[in-house]
């Protein structure tokens, strides 16, 4: 008999590959698409999206790391991966052994690989990475004209790109624009025509204008169908969920009231009950914060989460759904007899944001792609 699974996240493919076509369709013509998809594709599983991702005809990849890119460039060698995170000395190598591009923001990491290059006679592909606000890497906006001079100095890097990376675009539009105006004004002042100009992730694309200087956009959140805000016309519009989650119920029992739940006691039953345990807690990635707080839908039903959440097991109400039953389904994200909680909402009742959810989910549950 084939095993039960205890908890589960279920990656809705077609789904993902409606989002690929969708973004790709807002997208005008000359636009590249950058696919970021660091931390397992946000949760998702880095392999199986990468190969839809491939096919669907993006034609860069973003990473975080090495790990990361090495994992991709063993799936395929045409596209183009890049590092968005910063190299560590002794990491250099790994750039030319991967045909990797390194982002840059100072002259000590222009150094370090010009002299990996000479090393092997080869020209680093780099993209120059400059902070018009987001206070994290990149060269100083204001200094970025006199570094972009002095790379052309380095006779073994070939800069392919120029980005920057918007702090506050699901939120602050007058801010974005001021990003954007200082980093138009960088690539303005060199010859740009070869370069890869981005700066828009999922909640900028929304205000990108098709006569500027940008020719790519790096997209993660959009891809798997959660809107970065909750006005953003691409994401309300048309995208779809592809992560849900899901435990099942391990065991049902009464409880007269007055009982105590959980660690700690953490909840006093006010009633007779009926509660069910699920099999799966902070573990798995339902996070401690949703003790006493949460619910799970059952049948379509939505069942308070009781107490503590523990590590393996879950603690909730079932004394109004009296259909609930071992082996039953309970959703934590996603759809359930007609109701939905979705990951924004998950997202705000944790007091967190969509992308720490999707990256929480634990090595534990099983992604189940259908
Ligand atoms: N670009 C950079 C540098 C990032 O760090 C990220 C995500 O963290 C993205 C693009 C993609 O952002 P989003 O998931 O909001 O589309």
């Amino acid at each position: 008999m084939k095993q039960p699974l205890r908890c589960w996240a279920e990656i809705d493919l077609a789904a993902f590959e409606r989002n690929l076509k969708c973004i790709q369709n807002a997208l005008p013509d000359h636009m590249r698409y950058v696919a970021v998809v660091k931390a397992d594709a946000y949760g998702h599983g880095m392999p199986q999206m990468v190969r839809r991702l491939m096919q669907s005809g993006v034609d860069y990849f973003a990473v975080a790391n090495i790990t990361e890119a090495a994992e991709i460039r063993h799936m395929g060698s045409g596209w183009p991966i890049l590092l968005l995170s910063p190299l560590l000395p002794g990491e250099e190598s790994q750039v030319l052994a991967h045909d990797l591009i390194a982002t840059v923001s100072t002259a000590g990491e222009c150094e370090r690989l010009n002299e990996l290059g000479k090393q092997h006679d080869q020209k680093v592909r780099i993209h120059l990475k400059i902070d018009t606000g987001m206070g994290r890497l990149g060269v100083w906006h204001e200094q970025a004209e006199d570094f972009l001079k002095s790379i052309a100095d380095y006779s073994h890097l070939k800069l392919e790109g120029l980005y920057t990376h918007f702090s506050s675009a699901d939120s602050d539009p007058e801010f974005t624009q001021l990003q954007r105006q200082r980093f138009i004004r960088i690539v303005e002042s060199i010859d740009y025509s070869k370069l890869l100009i981005h700066a828009d992730n999922s909640a900028g694309i929304d205000s990108l204008s098709k006569d500027s200087p940008f020719n790519a956009v790096r997209i993660g959140l959009l891809q798997f169908g959660i809107a970065p805000y909750p006005k953003s016309a691409l994401g309300a519009a048309s995208v779809e969920p592809v992560f849900s989650f899901h435990a099942r119920i391990g065991l049902v029992k009464e409880l007269p009231a007055h009982t105590d739940i959980s660690y700690a006691r953490s909840y006093t039953l006010e009633r007779d009950s009926r509660i069910a345990i699920l099999t799966a807690g902070y573990g798995d990635g339902i996070p401690f914060e949703l003790s006493n707080k949460g619910s799970v839908l059952i049948h379509g039903q939505h069942c308070p989460i009781l107490g503590r959440v523990t590590m393996d097991q879950t603690i909730i109400d079932v004394t109004d759904c009296p259909e609930a039953a071992i082996g039953d389904t309970a959703t934590l994200i996603g759809k359930n007899g007609g109701k939905e909680i979705t990951t924004v909402e998950f997202s705000d009742l944790v007091g967190t944001i969509s992308w720490e959810t999707l990256c929480s989910i634990t090595k534990r549950v099983t992604r189940l792609y259908t």
